[in-house]
């Protein structure tokens, strides 16, 4: 008998690429991130999709910006907190109500070089330095203090093969 199902939460972007920042002259990119969906799948774990704190808060068109940008930008930490407090209460209902078979959450999925998403690399400044994203740090303290722990991974859209290599220990 299945005693466990484990799941993870992905950034927004990797089922719907759609809501990336945009401007005059990007290239457009919807659809999914095909690689990742095809590897939780190959290994069987199920996906939270996470909401999307950038795009929520401004939509696009949007330019691309830096953490400490949104750090100062007026409401944007709490638009992030409120997200963060209600994703926090809507995992913890999926593993609180699954008695047979249990679900687990295993992972947090961000996204390399988001100012919001990012688990390892931020954009700060004029460059990028070690850090973690506004959403994912907020995510990350509201499942603590519920006693829900999860290891972190980041998607490199400019390097799939070894980013979505890195899931396997998930397993
Ligand atoms: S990385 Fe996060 S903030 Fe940026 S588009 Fe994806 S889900 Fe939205």
């Amino acid at each position: 008998m299945v005693k466990e199902l484990k799941f993870v939460a992905v950034a927004h972007c990797i089922l719907n690429r759609g809501t990336r920042w945009w401007i005059e002259g990007k290239r457009v990119e919807g659809g999914i991130v095909k690689k990742v969906v095809d590897k939780l799948a190959e290994i069987n774990i199920g996906i939270y999709q996470l909401p999307c704190p950038e795009f929520t808060f401004l939509g696009n068109p949007r330019a691309q910006m830096t953490k400490d940008e949104y750090e100062s930008l007026k409401c944007y930490k709490k638009h992030v907190r409120k997200l963060a407090k209600k994703v926090s209460m809507e995992i913890e209902s999926l593993i609180k109500m699954g008695k047979e078979p249990k679900l687990k959450i295993v992972g947090l999925i961000g996204i390399a070089r988001s100012p919001s998403c990012a688990t390892k690399c931020i954009p700060v400044g004029n460059g990028y330095r070690e850090g973690m994203g506004i959403f994912f740090e907020e995510l990350i303290r509201y499942l603590n203090r519920k006693g829900i722990t999860v290891l972190t991974f980041e998607i490199d859209i400019k390097d799939l093969e070894r980013s979505t290599l890195a899931l396997k220990a998930l397993l």
